[in-house]
């Protein structure tokens, strides 16, 4: 029997930014969007343009995705012609393949808090949607609160659904925007949708107020609808939204969703789930939930004693799922077997070639266990992993090594009295034999050393002049007996390719001037500098 379709729309980019304490930068967007795509997901919903400069900046250019790129905005304001409206203007500029709109679907809403009529608001949709096809776009539209809606006043709600697929939208998305709703009210509700409107038309947007985003995510599906709206590690305001990281492997592992419905996420690429979880946990400075279902450090992990000799006669004993479908890992066996094979695809995706029976495949394995275990993180540090391979493997050149340096930090007064604190670093390299000394003033310890660091490299300077510090994040950890501090660092080069380098140590300063490190080495084996 043919399987059918269900699509997946990712918004962690836009509702997910909503987010307490997340702030995308532009680069950060660009690198979650390649990633969404790369995974599979169909549509990856980039922002709101003309909200802020980031997201009038990101659809500003057309992006290279294969997933339908989409805007999000407000449909005309009431009391205004389409024409006449500069946020809908924006909207409709934008770079992006798709528009998703949201309206007021709550009488009360629409009443009270945009104090307009209930047929002002229905022309609304009707002529944003109308503005948006006449541009060649895909359109969307968000239903605001429509569940709170559909309870208090089912005839309104649903017009404003029909409103915008009887004008032409291809999806209607329901919300549930307060997160209040259950699973048997989705299910119920989401039923009589789509008696109207086609369910291939119909799409859900949970939040998870009660815990229960992605029961209602599959609530909806299960009644018929054939589009579910979420966002990585389920990141948004509040408790967040239905979480994708939980709802793709269950639609791709659990028989009842498997069996009647296909996603754009293959088998292979479902692989790599874990690592993108992790990756947006790192990209956020924020320690991965260890506890996460599926893509958890502790999502296979078995104590020992009889599940664990049962578990070794067959794992299905006690997993749901086999950890490998989602890129994770079972933590009884401390398998070597396993491990090995996550280097190994790592060191593939890297394109680092090596026999996989070569015996430094065991010892690199080794060196990454311990280094994790004290704090390194190179599923964001991909650039430090990849040097740590290639070191292992003997193919780094000792190109230059500092000998010594120095920073220090002083507050003083500035020439017009201000108070102000400066940093200079002293920094002695040896390169070819010769001994160098450069010093370099910054704005803070790290800046003065990085700085001093790239001043003199001897032969090695026209490898790094286009280096740029692009980023810096610090997190303390609290592993073991003492915290220590872990920095990553995220540089780019004069053809834009950018890369993270990693250190950890109990000082911030040491443990920067690793990252800062890898950062120049990567480079200079990227660019395939002699020795
Ligand atoms: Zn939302």
């Amino acid at each position: 029997m043919a399987r059918e379709r269900l699509y997946l729309f990712d918004t962690t980019l836009r509702d997910g930014a909503q987010t307490n304490g997340v702030d995308f930068t532009l680069n950060d967007k660009l690198a979650i969007a390649k990633m969404l795509d790369d995974l599979g997901v169909d549509y990856v919903e980039g922002g709101y343009p003309g909200a802020n400069p980031t997201d009038t900046q990101l659809f500003a250019e057309a992006r290279e995705l294969d997933a339908t790129f989409t805007a999000f905005g407000m449909t005309r304001r009431p009391g205004r012609s389409t024409s006449n409206d500069p946020g809908l203007a924006a909207l409709l500029e934008a770079k992006a393949d798709a528009i998703c709109f949201v309206a007021k679907s709550w009488d009360y809403h629409v009443r009270v808090a945009l104090e307009t009529t209930e047929e002002e608001n229905l022309a609304s949709i009707r002529d944003s949607v109308r503005a948006a096809k006449a541009k060649g776009r895909e359109v969307l539209l968000d239903c605001e609160h429509f569940f709170d809606g559909y309870k208090a006043n089912p005839r309104y709600a649903l017009a404003c659904a029909e409103a915008a697929y009887d004008e032409g939208a291809r999806w209607v998305v329901l919300c549930d925007t307060n997160g209040g709703a259950l699973p048997h009210e989705v299910e119920a509700i989401v039923g009589e949708v789509v008696k109207v409107i086609p369910g291939d038309h119909v799409g859900i947007h949970a939040h998870n107020d009660t815990e229960q985003a992605v029961a209602n995510s599959l609530a909806a599906v299960r009644a018929g609808a054939r589009q579910i709206q979420g966002t990585l590690n389920g990141l948004g305001e509040r408790c967040g939204n239905a979480n994708l990281v939980s709802i793709i492997p269950t639609l791709k592992l659990k028989p009842e969703f498997a069996e009647k419905f296909e996603i754009g996420i293959s088998d292979d690429k479902l692989k790599g789930l874990a690592h993108a979880s992790h990756t947006l946990d790192e990209m956020l400075n924020r320690a991965p939930n260890r506890h996460a279902p599926y893509v958890g450090e502790s999502a296979f992990v078995t104590k020992a004693g009889i599940h664990a000799s049962a578990i070794m006669k067959d794992p299905a004993t006690y997993e749901h799922v086999p950890p490998s479908t989602v890129g994770n890992r079972r933590k009884l066996l401390v398998s070597d077997q396993a491990g090995r094979s996550n280097v190994l695809a790592e060191l593939d995706r890297i394109g680092i070639r090596v026999d996989k029976d070569d015996p430094r495949i065991a010892l690199l394995l080794d060196e990454v266990k311990e280094r994790e275990a004290i704090g390194y993180a190179y599923e964001a540090a991909d650039a430090s992993f990849d040097l740590l391979a290639r070191r292992i493997l003997g193919q780094v050149p000792n190109y230059f090594s500092v000998e010594q340096f120095d920073v220090n930090v002083e507050q003083r007064n500035n020439a017009v009295g201000q108070r102000v604190t400066v940093s200079l670093a002293v920094v002695k390299v040896r390169v070819d034999g010769e001994t160098m000394i450069s010093a370099a003033e910054g704005n803070g310890p790290v800046h003065a050393l990085d700085l001093a660091l790239r001043k003199d490299l001897g032969k090695y300077q026209g490898y790094i002049n286009g280096l740029e510090l692009t980023d810096y994040r610090v997190r303390i950890l609290n592993g073991g007996t003492e915290a220590v501090t872990r920095v990553l660092i995220e540089s780019q080069d004069e053809t834009g390719e950018r890369w993270t380098t990693v250190g950890v140590s109990p000082n911030i300063i040491d443990a920067s001037f690793q990252a800062l490190m890898d950062s120049i080495v990567y480079k200079l084996v990227r660019s395939n500098a002699p020795a």
